[in-house]
């Protein structure tokens, strides 16, 4: 390394690990949203992004403690550099910017972290070239405190960990994770995941690590009973058959769907990402929980989100869930391409699409509001012993208050 680009690089460390933080945050924030609309790559990226992070913060500290004696941590930036070019390529394209401003749209207030977050991010995509979007990044930088630069790592870790992705989890972090375990007396898993659906990760402290989850007001999913507003919405369903991709994230089993699948509303087309499943079902109908149910994500080209819910009562064997079924994914967190399988999400589906609807949020941590839910009236059937071979045995987030909303029946 020359000794100038070490220079220029000291001068820059401090505002490139700023941005990697940032990154970070904006990572554990959202992956669960990352994940829902199939950005898998991006979550891996900040994965091993994250692996670097131990150093950098240390670099960091010690910076602030003895600016003069920097030098020797000058050649750590190398490393942090390229892996801050990897990132930049990957946001290039400038998609996840704008599903992040999307995303941020409805929340009035941000954190001043999530400000930094989204400056790091436009930073990322628009380049240093744009003086705006630098002076909008340091702006964002001195409101942050940032006080808490290892809570921040530890979250995104924790959370990429939780979504499957192998990450060397921090020392630090793992001492904290420890201390709490030992709290619990519990010797799992529970200290990897950031977030579940028992005990102190529970759905009742999501809002610790994920504010909207604890202070938002229309929040999902919902106790469906009347009186219904009439809905004029339109849908027509057009699914396509391809092949099998199974996916157990930790917290539920996955389909991802390719391209070409769509669902129509009104005049507007919302592609097919994924569906998922919940035990029980996580909407209940006149106070009633169905044995399960299956959430179909749709995406629109302006970003939103639209939820299909096909609720599952016991009953008779479904036959596309025993296709389903009988290739599970053998491994966590890594996506399970049965060979020569292929599946139609359409025959998931009832015939008639008659639908209460509402808008509610992610049902799952960051709990992003702004998501349509169309949860269809007729239920398909899933035999007893079906629903016990689904892998978790509690993926539900209990009903969520209305908040004055309306509920609209339709179709
Ligand atoms: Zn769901």
């Amino acid at each position: 390394m020359s000794f100038l680009f070490k220079a220029v690089m000291k001068k820059y460390l401090r505002l490139i690990l700023e941005i990697l933080l940032g990154v970070c945050f904006v990572a554990a924030s959202t992956l669960a949203y990352l994940n829902y609309s199939a950005k898998k790559h991006l979550v891996a990226e900040v994965g091993e992004l994250t692996e670097q992070l131990g150093e950098a913060k240390e670099a960091l500290e010690k910076m602030h403690e003895e600016e003069p004696a920097a030098d020797e941590h000058a050649a750590d930036t190398g490393t942090s550099a390229q892996e801050l070019d990897a990132l930049k390529a990957a946001f290039s394209n400038g998609v996840v910017l704008q599903d992040m401003e999307l995303l941020y749209k409805a929340q009035k207030a941000l954190s001043p972290e999530r400000q930094v977050g989204m400056a790091s991010v436009r930073l990322l995509t628009k380049g240093a070239q744009d003086e705006g979007t630098i002076a909008a990044f340091q702006k964002a930088l001195e409101m942050a405190e940032w006080g808490n630069r290892l809570q921040t790592v530890c979250a995104a870790q924790n959370a990429l960990a939780a979504a499957g992705q192998k990450v060397k989890v921090l020392s630090d972090c793992k001492k904290s994770a420890e201390k709490e375990d030992a709290h619990a007396k519990k010797d799992d898993k529970a200290h990897d995941v950031h977030w579940g659906y028992e005990g102190d990760n529970g759905p009742e402290h999501w809002g610790d690590n994920f504010p909207v989850c604890g202070t938002g007001k229309k929040q999902s999913p919902l106790n469906i009973v009347g009186p219904f507003e009439k809905s004029k919405d339109v849908l027509s369903v057009d699914y396509k058959e391809g092949p099998l991709k199974m996916f157990n994230n930790g917290h539920t089993i996955q389909v991802n769907v390719e391209p070409g699948s769509t669902l129509t509303i009104n005049k507007e087309s919302y592609d097919l990402l994924q569906f998922h499943f919940h035990r029980p079902s996580e909407e209940q109908v006149d106070g009633k929980n169905s044995a399960m149910v299956a959430h179909f994500v749709h995406k629109s080209k302006d970003g939103k989100l639209a939820v299909i819910g096909v609720l599952l009562n016991e009953g008779k064997d479904n036959a596309a869930i025993k296709t389903l079924w009988a290739n599970l994914p053998p491994k966590e967190g890594v996506e399970y391409l049965p060979e020569k399988v292929s599946f139609n999400p359409g025959s998931m589906l009832p015939k008639e699409l008659g639908f209460y609807n509402y808008e509610g949020s992610l049902t799952t941590p960051p709990c992003t509001e702004g998501v349509q839910f169309y949860i269809l009236k007729k239920p398909m059937d899933i035999s007893k012993d079906q629903v016990g071979k689904f892998p978790f045995k509690l993926n539900a987030r209990p009903v969520q208050s209305l908040n004055g909303r309306k509920i609209n029946a339709g179709g």
